[in-house]
């Protein structure tokens, strides 16, 4: 499996049928919108820090289908990507988020007192429930594509607020600052509930390691071909870590397939307190980027801009891991999901499936909708999950509880 993305200028010295990828016997997003035709047009570009169409692709090439999810096939290497290669990531936008259009307009709102309910989901059915979403700084480019010093320079002024180098200037002496900039800000500077220390990826031990992957607090090793195709795991684990709080409900993961990961988790099904700690900890963490110079990139169309199309919009998957021994066995179960926008996975992560009655279940949607409306999804039809499951082991037929399409 390839760790290294695909630049390579001869590659024009060939006709564009030489070069275009044979995607006969693909089923992901990418390969259904992806026509010599395309190719042809887009294949010498290149966004202004050289991410080529290849490299977009590279991993929905590698990668024709997953056995559990529909995968869209390819990924952004900059903020640029979206916009020099629109013709090719609009249908799939199109595709992946439920007919969003060019034109469509994405809302945000992290207020979380505007969530109703979710501090009742049955702990004996909901193990535990989590809230994540990614966030990239503005003037970096992305995982699949960026350098070793830009890797780390993320991870520095994400821990420490601190800025080695100017973004961009390394080839412009003259654009180099006088005095060094030095916010001393970052996650590290958070208090209160949310005060919490950086684990580098490079000084764990193996075992500490393992242990926070088999506990769900930390990214698994790369091992997922999605992610290597996609030239994320370059170097690794140079310049990767995770940053939780001290009880370790609030987390933060440092370039893993995005530049930030916000986490918030914790054990049964008070999906309320879970995102409230999310939406307080991930606004205070904005407000620190702001103020050091570093937005997080953000336009109206896109929602938050990320690595992978499948997340721009919210970024959101708020999910829990559920108990669902008798509804899971149900003819209806999957068509039960996709009525009330849902999706499952396994409780090991997006690779995994199902072992046993216990499943991940998220929110499918991510971008045209808000945060808020996202989570409420997950909040009540997982409610109404368990409650069908309660029928389910009691012998009742749950036909008059199959909910119309939401
Ligand atoms: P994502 O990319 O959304 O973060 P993954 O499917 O890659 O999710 O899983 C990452 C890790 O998070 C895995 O270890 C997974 O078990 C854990 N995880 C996901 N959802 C939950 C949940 N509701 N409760 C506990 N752990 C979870
Ligand atoms: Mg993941």
């Amino acid at each position: 499996m390839p760790f290294g993305n695909t630049h390579n200028k001869f590659k024009l010295n060939y006709k564009p049928e030489e070069e275009y990828p044979d995607l006969s016997k693909h089923n992901n997003h990418m390969a259904k919108v992806l026509t010599l035709d395309l190719y042809k047009k887009l294949r010498d570009k290149e966004t202004p820090s050289g991410f080529t169409l290849d490299d977009v692709i590279q991993t929905g090439v590698d990668n024709p289908g997953h056995p559990f999810i529909m995968t869209v096939g390819c990924v952004a290497g900059d903020e640029e990507s979206y916009e020099v290669f629109k013709e090719l990531f609009d249908p799939i936008i199109s595709d992946r988020h439920g007919g969003y259009k060019p034109t469509d307009k994405h809302k945000t709102d992290l207020n979380h007192e505007n969530l109703k309910g979710g501090d009742d989901l049955d702990p004996n059915y909901v193990l535990s429930s989590r809230v994540r979403t990614g966030r990239s700084i503005k003037g970096y480019t992305l995982p699949p594509h960026c350098s070793r010093g830009e890797r780390r320079a993320v991870e520095k002024l994400s821990v420490e607020g601190e800025r080695p180098h100017p973004v961009h200037c390394w080839s412009h002496p003259a654009l180099l600052p006088t005095t060094p900039s030095c916010v001393p800000i970052a996650l590290n500077s958070l208090t209160g509930e949310f005060k919490g220390k950086y684990y580098p990826l490079k000084s764990m031990t193996e075992k500490e390691q393992q242990q926070l992957i088999d506990d769900h607090f930390l990214f698994d090793k790369p091992v997922s071909p999605l992610l290597l195709a996609s030239g994320m795991a370059r170097d690794w684990p140079d310049a990767r870590g995770i940053w939780h709080n001290d009880n370790k409900s609030f987390l933060v993961w440092v370039n893993e397939e995005d530049h930030l990961r916000v986490i918030s988790m914790e054990k049964g099904g008070n999906m309320k307190e879970v995102f409230r700690r999310f939406c307080v900890g991930l606004q205070k963490i904005e407000e620190i980027f702001k103020k050091a110079g570093h937005p997080f990139m953000w336009n109206q169309h896109l929602g938050y801009v990320l690595t992978c199309p499948s997340n721009l919009g919210t970024g959101l998957r708020g999910g829990v891991h559920v108990k669902l021994a008798h509804l899971s066995k149900h003819p209806k179960f999957e068509e039960i999901l996709t009525r009330l926008r849902l999706q499952k996975r396994g409780t090991g992560g997006v690779d995994t499936a199902a072992v046993g009655s216990v499943f991940d279940v998220s929110n499918a949607d991510r971008l045209g909708s808000s945060e808020v409306e996202q989570v409420q999804l997950v909040v009540d039809g997982v409610k109404l999950m368990v409650e069908m499951e309660k029928k389910l082991e009691k012998g009742q037929s749950i036909d008059d509880m199959i909910p119309a399409q939401k």
